[in-house]
């Protein structure tokens, strides 16, 4: 009989490809609460992997301690075979140091709810910027790969624009291809579409289901969302106070859920 730990794991990473991410035996707390509890799940190269479960159960913090905006109190967290929580010094293993964070961290990308634009930049600007500053790419090189995301993400009438004179829509679809400029081994999508007007989250939603089917990119995907979830997931976790209830492939958890909990949850949802 396999732990619970084996099978979330395993219904993330389908036995398929290699682990890109992995959190072992990972617990987070705030003040005196444990938002996750001795959390053990990993994501497979190439997969797209979404994390259901009421307000509070711990998904965004899941997120957060992948962007190093946040630390585990225990536990070890890898992408790409690398600790974001470790690192090894003269053989010995070590609390991760600020450089060893840094490299692990370009390996991930980020798009988060409010679309955190540079507003005194055009869009061609605020998707050039972090890889000609932070990868050291070429300004024509940047411009080229940013023209081609802005294309994907549909905006190419809005080069020369500022964040301000975009619907909410179009900032996030900016803020996606500023995050693929990076060229991220995983992107972190978080709760993207909800402080939008409803009549602009179709588009979005439309767009990252273009990239989720158009590249090979590993996604990490929090969202109220459940047809788009259902609709791009490869494995969708179901979490409640900051463990893992109940895992599985997108028809398991939505149509033949087996948790009361899951069913309960999207009996609010659905
Ligand atoms: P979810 O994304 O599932 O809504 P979160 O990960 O945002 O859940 O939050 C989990 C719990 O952690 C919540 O109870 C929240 O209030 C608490 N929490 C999150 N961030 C902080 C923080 N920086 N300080 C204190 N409590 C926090």
């Amino acid at each position: 009989m396999p732990s619970p730990a084996d099978t979330h794991e395993n219904a993330a990473s389908r036995a398929t490809g290699t682990e890109l991410v992995r959190f072992e035996n990972v617990t987070k707390r705030f003040g005196g609460t444990t938002v996750l509890d001795r959390l053990d799940f990993s994501v497979a190269t190439g997969k797209h992997v979404t994390l259901i479960g009421p307000s509070g159960s711990g998904k965004t913090t899941i997120l957060r301690l992948l962007m190093t905006l946040v630390k585990p109190d225990e536990g070890v967290i890898t992408v790409d075979g690398d600790r974001l929580t470790h690192e090894e010094r003269n053989g010995r293993l070590v609390p991760a140091g600020e450089r060893h964070v840094r490299e692990v961290r370009k390996k991930i990308g980020m798009v988060f709810q409010h679309f955190n634009l540079f507003p005194n930049m055009k869009v061609l600007r605020n998707v050039t910027e972090a890889p000609v500053h932070v990868l050291g790419l070429s300004k024509d090189e940047a411009e080229q790969r940013a023209r081609e995301l802005i294309e994907l993400v549909g905006l190419s009438e809005q080069l020369d624009k500022y964040p301000s004179q975009l619907s909410g829509g179009q900032q996030q679809r900016v803020a996606i291809a500023r995050a693929l400029a990076m060229r991220p081994q995983v992107l972190l999508l978080d709760e993207v579409t909800s402080a939008l007007d409803p009549e602009l989250v179709a588009g979005v939603l439309d767009v990252l289901r273009d990239i989720a089917q158009s590249t090979d990119i590993t996604l990490l995907v929090v969202t109220h969302e459940m047809s788009f979830a259902r609709d791009i997931s490869d494995a969708v976790l179901m979490f409640d106070k900051g463990r893992i209830v109940e895992s599985g492939t997108p028809e398991k958890i939505f149509s033949d859920p087996e948790h009361e909990r899951t069913r309960e949850f999207l009996s609010t949802v659905l």
